[in-house]
């Protein structure tokens, strides 16, 4: 396999996976023959080919994912969690490669991405720890107790801005209750999915339990909720797109989660210490560049420091050094055309809506970024609270800032869309912290903290709009079994 001049990837050429998708354990083309090409963000190179699958390869893997069932799902769940626990090894052993690999399909710098060998490990964890209860009967010639069985054959689709470790996150989780699964990468960015799962069989996954179909959305994506054995679906994406899949679902009354979009506050108080908060709210917008549904993108700010914000921020924002992904830059590309012209679109509507630019706006300037997908930070300021500016999802490094007169107002503003994923607020009044802490509505609260890091095994996922479902807590493999009532007499 070669590997692109411009990506010094020290790389194991096994690990590049092109051309080929995982079905019955075998590395396979898309039934068609067809194949699409994965592009480096930066400069438009192609990596690498995927096959370009549709329902007959989807309905390939979930007949291998049928045949590999019964003994999955029977095998000792100690056994299962020691295949995870193995699995996680070789990630750990591989995870400078996996890196690299991931940062040059979605473009970001590769900085060490989040420990997936740990998230594997915390689900191997979980594996043999899944329990029932014991019930109380009517009578002493009975008991009772409750069953979690895995559901069966499974379904998941990710999306591309982080998808090694939301595949991960949905894989390790799933085949931990003992369920077979069919995943999906997004098309923009499978090979960190498909050298994973080649981890996965590597570790002794048996044939089968994790089955990889690589292609577009409309083509290998739709079909696997359609698919009348797919028991139970996993999804993160966008919220149109969740809702095209949670209809798909309802037709076979399969039961899914999803992780779908955010347009996260911010909330910053006069007692908040900036010194801490302004690199924290920098990091929350420039992160994958923007390109994270649990971005920062609005600041809620206090009138009485407002001033003083926006003038730190833009000067935090200017610090950030854009590039590939394999110089020592802060920001990448976003991933591709369609996401350029979306950013750039939004920047066009913040000016239209009549917000004050503050920074950036565009495109940086340079023949480095002539023929990469670059992109500006960028703050707008006195963004107008219901302007779709402030309302929409961008996925990109621009911040909304929106000046608030007190704490009311602030909750108020904060809660003010439809999305309620992540949300921070800086304070050093612990009386605030409490009440935003209860009063922000979204899945995760983060307290002088950007995007909910911090803590181990928080249970992810969001309230309205962004979606149902937890994953990654110590309830996630519990999330892929039902419960049974069981009562002998
Ligand atoms: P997307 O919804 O366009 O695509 C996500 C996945 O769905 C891809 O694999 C795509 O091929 C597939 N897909 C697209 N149309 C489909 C269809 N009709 N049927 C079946 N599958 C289909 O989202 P995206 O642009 O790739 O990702 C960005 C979105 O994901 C943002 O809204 C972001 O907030 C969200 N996201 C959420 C989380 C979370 O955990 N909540 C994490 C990351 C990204």
């Amino acid at each position: 396999m070669t590997v692109t001049a411009e990506a010094p990837l020290d790389l194991d050429p096994e690990l590049l996976i092109s051309g080929a998708q995982l079905i019955g354990g075998d590395w396979v083309p898309a039934s068609s023959g067809e194949t699409i090409e994965v592009i480096n963000p930066a400069n438009g190179n192609v990596i690498a080919n995927i096959p370009r699958s549709d329902a007959t390869d989807v309905d390939q893997a979930v007949q291998a994912a049928e045949k590999a069932l019964p003994a999955w799902r029977d095998l000792s769940a100690t056994l299962r969690a020691d295949l995870i626990f193995k699995w996680a090894d070789l990630v750990e052993q591989k995870v400078q490669e996996l890196d690299q690999l991931e940062s040059q399909e979605v473009g970001r710098p590769a900085r060490g991405m989040v420990p997936m060998a740990n998230q594997l490990r915390f689900i191997a964890g979980q594996a043999d720890k899944v329990q029932g209860v014991s019930l109380p009967t009517h009578s002493p010639d009975t008991i009772g107790f409750t069953l979690r069985e895995p559901f069966g054959v499974v379904g998941a689709i990710i999306p591309w801005n982080a998808p090694g470790p939301m595949f991960a996150v949905e894989v390790g989780a799933a085949i931990a209750a003992g369920n077979t699964i069919i995943i999906k990468p997004a098309e923009d960015a499978p090979l960190a999915a498909l050298a994973l799962a080649k981890l996965g069989v590597q570790a002794g996954i048996p044939a089968g339990v994790i089955n990889v179909v690589t292609g577009y959305g409309v083509e290998a994506g739709a079909p696997i909720p359609a698919h009348p054995k797919v028991t139970r679906m996993g999804f993160v994406g966008s919220p149109q797109t969740g809702r095209a899949i949670m209809e798909s679902c309802a037709k076979n009354l399969t039961p899914l989660h999803l992780e779908l979009g955010g347009k996260s506050p911010q909330v910053v108080f006069d007692d908040a210490d900036l010194e801490r908060a302004i690199p924290g709210m920098a990091f929350a917008i420039t992160i994958n560049t923007g390109q994270v549904c649990a971005a920062g993108s609005r600041v809620v700010v206090h009138r009485s420091i407002h001033h003083e914000v926006v003038e730190r921020l833009a000067a935090e924002l200017q610090k950030t050094t854009i590039g590939p992904w394999y110089e020592n830059v802060s920001m990448g590309p976003v991933v591709n055309q369609k996401q350029h012209e979306r950013v750039l679109g939004y920047m066009d509507i913040g000016r239209q809506e009549g917000a004050d630019l503050i920074i950036g706006g565009g495109q940086p300037s340079g023949a480095k970024y002539e023929n990469g997908f670059f992109v500006e930070p960028t703050i707008f300021d006195k963004v107008d609270p219901d302007s779709r500016l402030a309302q929409e999802e961008i996925f990109g490094p621009v911040l909304s800032v929106i000046p608030v007169e007190d704490d009311d107002e602030a909750l108020q503003v904060a809660n003010n869309t439809d999305y309620g994923l992540v949300s921070s607020v800086w304070t050093s009044n612990t009386g605030r912290a409490v009440k935003f802490a209860r009063g922000l509505q979204a899945g995760q609260v983060g307290v002088n903290s950007p995007i909910g890091a911090g803590v181990i095994g928080g249970p992810f996922g969001g309230y309205k709009n962004s979606g149902f479902g937890r994953t990654m807590g110590a309830d996630s493999v519990l999330e892929w079994t039902q419960v049974k009532t069981v009562s002998i007499r």
